[in-house]
């Protein structure tokens, strides 16, 4: 991908507000693009209607707009996309890599994650039960390297770990659509928290089954709270307070290892996210949560 300008992207599942921990890593994947000279995009990962809320995406937009974290184009909407995703599913079942499958959660379990239906032999017979769709990965111990964690091994195991990419209640998955998208907007480099680490190889796979070559990837450390939790909605990270944009940027570098000046926060977000761009050392990132 050498001679492919860069692009990278911020995706955030609006399930809540941003929060100290998806600010960092907004700011990593817009600090990247703008080193390498690229562009930025931000899209909205809503497609689970149960779990999200149109004000939680409205407040990820304001805040990061008070953040001076604004997209190159406009912000891409998964919940507008399920055309898009609806045919690389077509495409998957069609080419067989992926298959109907009526099993409950309990039943993989007690059957240590093998389908009791054979679903991926295509014996499953749903007729009018509720099936999901899953993806029918490869057997693999992969080897890929991460732009800052380094050589990585994930294996990844046939069946057992075939994620699923349509769910029974007719919600297209993150696993696919994350993939169709990035496919679909050209990204070249894909930063993001490390809690995504383990997805990756499988992604991968899901790259080149629909014909792709797999992106770049960062990841990042995640921000812990005091409990040594992740920070994250489902912990009750409290919401940036979009009153004090300079505070939190000044913070977020600190965070990502980078040195500002202590007066940078005094600063327009402008001119702190100038120094950033100017000053950016990605090895000065840490390599563990913190
Ligand atoms: N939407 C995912 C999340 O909020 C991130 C997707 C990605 O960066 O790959 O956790």
């Amino acid at each position: 991908m050498a001679d492919t300008p860069y692009r990278g992207r911020f995706a955030p599942s609006p399930t809540g507000p941003l929060h100290f921990g998806s600010l960092v890593t907004a700011l990593a994947s817009y600090l990247e693009a703008r080193v390498h000279q690229g562009q930025w995009l931000v899209r909205i990962e809503d497609l689970d209607p149960l779990r999200e809320s149109p004000e939680a995406t409205d407040s990820i937009l304001h805040s990061l707009r008070c953040h001076g974290l604004i997209p190159d184009a406009p912000v891409r909407f998964q919940s507008r996309r399920h055309g898009a995703y609806q045919n690389a599913i077509d495409q998957l079942l069609s080419d067989g890599i992926a298959y109907r499958c009526a099993c409950s959660r309990k039943q993989l379990k007690e059957h240590h994650g093998r389908h009791p239906e054979h679903c991926r032999q295509g014996q499953s017979a749903p007729g009018n039960r509720l099936f999901a769709i899953r993806f029918a990965l490869q057997d693999e111990i992969c080897h890929w390297q991460d732009e800052l964690l380094g050589a990585q091994t994930q294996q990844v195991t046939a069946e057992v770990d075939d994620p699923v990419i349509l769910r029974k209640e007719g919600f297209y998955a993150y696993q696919l659509a994350v993939v169709v998208d990035d496919i679909d907007q050209g990204i070249t480099d894909v930063v993001r928290g490390s809690d995504l680490l383990d997805m990756t190889a499988q992604q991968q796979q899901i790259y080149r089954a629909l014909g792709a070559t797999p992106p770049n990837w960062l990841h990042i450390p995640v921000i812990l709270n005091e409990d040594g939790q992740k920070l994250s909605k489902q912990n009750h990270a409290p919401a940036l307070d979009d009153r004090q944009p300079a505070g939190n940027l000044a913070a977020a570098l600190a965070a990502l290892g980078q040195k500002p000046p202590a007066n940078l926060s005094q600063q327009p977000v402008e001119n702190i996210l100038a120094w950033a761009i100017r000053h950016w050392q990605r090895e000065a990132i840490p390599l563990t949560s913190r």
